[in-house]
C-alpha cells in the first residue's frame, strides 16, 4: 500500500505520526505562531504548507502576509494552507478577507492551496474563481458534498477523511461516484482524528472495501493524483 497524507498538522504533534512510512504528506498549519515549527521540520518526504486558518483570520495582517511571501520566495516547495471559510465560527468579513488575500499570493506564485469549509460552498466557489485561478492546485480538506460540480473547470482535489466513514456505506460510496477519480486525496487530518481512528492504513482498508477497490488501487491513485497537484 502506498501511503500518503494530503493533510495534517504536525506543528500540533509530531509523536505518534509515522512519518517513515510515508512516500509524501503535505503539513498544514492554522496559526501564525506555529510557523516557526513549520519551518524546523525537514522531512523529505513532507511538503510545508504555511497559513492563517479561517477561525484565527483576525491574526491576518500586512506583516503575517509579507512573511507568508518572503518565505514562500525563499522556499519554492512550499504551499499555502491551512486557510478557508468557516460558517460556524468567527466572523465572516474577516475570513473572506484573510482567505481572498492568501488566495491571491499562492494564485501569484504558483502554489497550492489547502482549504477548510464548512458551508461555505457558493462563497467558496465564487472567491476560488475570482481569486484562486494561478493557484497550482486546490486541495480541499475533508471532502464530503454528494455534488462535486460546483467545483468543476477548478484545479480542485477532493480529499477524503476518515470522518467520512460516519456516513452510511451508500452515502460514501455515493459521494465517491460522484468525483472524478484523478482528482482523489486520501489524509488523517492528523492529530485531529475521529476517536475510533486506528491507523492510515485502516481508513484506507475500510474505504476501499465499502467502494469494492483494493487497498492498492486506492491509496496508489491517491498517490498519484497528491504527486500530481503538488508537481
Ligand atoms: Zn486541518
Amino acid at each position: 500500500m502506498r501511503l500518503t497524507d494530503a493533510h495534517i498538522h504536525l506543528a500540533d504533534r509530531t509523536e505518534g505520526f509515522p512519518h517513515d512510512r510515508y512516500e509524501l504528506f503535505c503539513t498544514c498549519v492554522a496559526q501564525h505562531s506555529q510557523w516557526k515549527t513549520q519551518a524546523s521540520f525537514s522531512y523529505s518526504n513532507g511538503v510545508r504548507f504555511y497559513g492563517i486558518h479561517p477561525w484565527y483570520a483576525e491574526e491576518w495582517a500586512h506583516d503575517v502576509s509579507d512573511e507568508l511571501v518572503s518565505i514562500l520566495e525563499n522556499d519554492h516547495k512550499a504551499h499555502v494552507g491551512e486557510i478557508g471559510l468557516d460558517s460556524k465560527r468567527g466572523t465572516m468579513e474577516l475570513e473572506e478577507k484573510a482567505f481572498a488575500e492568501q488566495l491571491d499570493i499562492a494564485s501569484e506564485m504558483d502554489r497550492c492551496v489547502n482549504i477548510h469549509n464548512i458551508g461555505c460552498d457558493g462563497t467558496l466557489v465564487s472567491m476560488l474563481k475570482r481569486h484562486g485561478n494561478g493557484c497550482r492546485s486546490i486541495i480541499l480538506h475533508s471532502f464530503k458534498n454528494p455534488d462535486a460540480h460546483p467545483f468543476s473547470g477548478l484545479e480542485c482535489y477532493f480529499s477524503l477523511n476518515p470522518r467520512l466513514l460516519s456516513k452510511s456505506e451508500a452515502n460514501v460510496r455515493e459521494i465517491f461516484r460522484n468525483l472524478p477519480k484523478g482528482r482523489i486525496l486520501l489524509e488523517t487530518d492528523y492529530p485531529h482524528v475521529p476517536k475510533d481512528f486506528v491507523s492510515a492504513e485502516e481508513f484506507i482498508n475500510r474505504l476501499a472495501s465499502i467502494l469494492g477497490m483494493s487497498p492498492e488501487e486506492l491509496s496508489g491513485t491517491a498517490a498519484d493524483n497528491l504527486r500530481r497537484a503538488l508537481e
